[in-house]
């Protein structure tokens, strides 16, 4: 049986099916708010479903993955270490995460397996909810206009870039620790784009365009109070300079604080967490996420 081929049980039906269930797959997953996020959401729209952690080693990530395809489940998100790791074990992978060549959302449809990046989309959802860019046909963001500088080269970077350069942003810099990996990233996305890269330890030619979306997408700043960038850097940036931080525990990171204390708008990636929810919660459901029944779980 397939778990997810139609509309899962919904309040209105009254239906009562089988339990179903759905996870988070990674490594560590202790400290995930999915649970928090899609309990809620699964709860309100009558679907009989649990969302588990399930904490896997690497050597059972294969075994852990085929078990998608039983009855039941709906299908998992995916988290570190396993969103590039994923996608030979899939059966299908969409364009866009094959593009990325990250997975963080896999859905059993038809007992088939397949795999999207939901945080890319989540993450133009979320620039957009903060006030910046226009919806257009089909969901799509535009963020024509703006110079988008990407802090990272990692995984979430790597999903941010190809995010942007699909939104019709006018620029994209990229600076990262290593050089060599912002030089990797720039050249898959050169094909659409004029990408200079700098090295984060030398931010000092990088040059402030009107209309420009900081995007922290390295982990400085989840375990110490330090900023991806000094602030002398940040100050040289105009009035109507957006930052967005991906990371959303601790709530205000140095970036953020130095942001608001330059009286610039800046936000922290819960935005970003909630829409890429919502996003898998679409995929596995076929329903739409109940988006304020989310965030008010995320708030608490
Ligand atoms: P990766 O491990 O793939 O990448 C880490 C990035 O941080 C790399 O660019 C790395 O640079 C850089 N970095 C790490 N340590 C340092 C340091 N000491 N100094 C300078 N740069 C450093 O991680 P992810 O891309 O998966 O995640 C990045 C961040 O985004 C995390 O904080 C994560 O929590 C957050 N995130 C938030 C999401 C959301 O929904 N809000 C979704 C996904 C991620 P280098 O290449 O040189 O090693």
């Amino acid at each position: 049986m397939s778990a997810r081929n139609t509309v899962v049980g919904s309040k209105q039906s009254g239906s009562k099916g089988p339990q179903l269930r759905v996870g988070l797959i990674g490594d560590p997953v202790a400290h995930s708010f999915s649970p928090r996020l899609q309990q809620p959401a699964l709860d309100a729209l009558g679907i009989p479903a649990t969302y588990e952690l399930w904490r896997t080693p690497a050597e059972q990530l294969l075994v852990r993955i085929r078990a998608l395809c039983q009855q039941g489940y709906l299908g998992a998100n995916v988290t570190i270490p396993y969103k590039e790791s994923v996608l030979p074990l899939l059966d299908v992978v969409d364009p866009l995460a094959a593009q990325i060549g990250a997975v963080n959302t896999i859905v059993n449809r038809d007992d088939y397996l397949h795999g999207y990046n939901t945080d890319a989309p989540g993450l133009l959802r979320a620039l957009h909810e903060h006030g910046l860019g226009c919806l257009q046909a089909e969901g799509m963001i535009s963020l024509k206009g703006y110079t988008a500088v990407l802090l990272g080269a990692g995984g979430a970077a790597r999903g941010a870039a190809f995010a942007l350069a699909s939104s019709g942003i006018e620029r994209l810099v990229i600076l990262n620790r290593s050089l060599e990996r912002a030089q990797l990233l720039a050249a898959l996305i050169q094909k659409s784009y004029e990408c200079p890269v700098f090295s984060l330890s030398d931010p000092n030619f990088l040059i402030p365009h009107s209309s420009s979306i900081i995007i922290n997408a390295t982990s400085v700043g989840l375990h110490e109070e330090v900023s991806p960038l000094p602030a002398d850097v940040l100050a040289r940036f105009n009035a109507d300079t957006f930052v967005y931080d991906m990371i959303y525990n601790p709530i205000q990171t140095n970036l953020l604080l130095q942001a608001r204390t330059m009286e610039l708008r800046a936000a922290n990636g819960l935005s970003m967490l909630l829409h890429q929810g919502a996003l898998a919660f679409e995929l596995w459901t076929n329903q739409s996420a109940p988006l304020e029944i989310m965030r008010a779980a995320l708030m608490r």
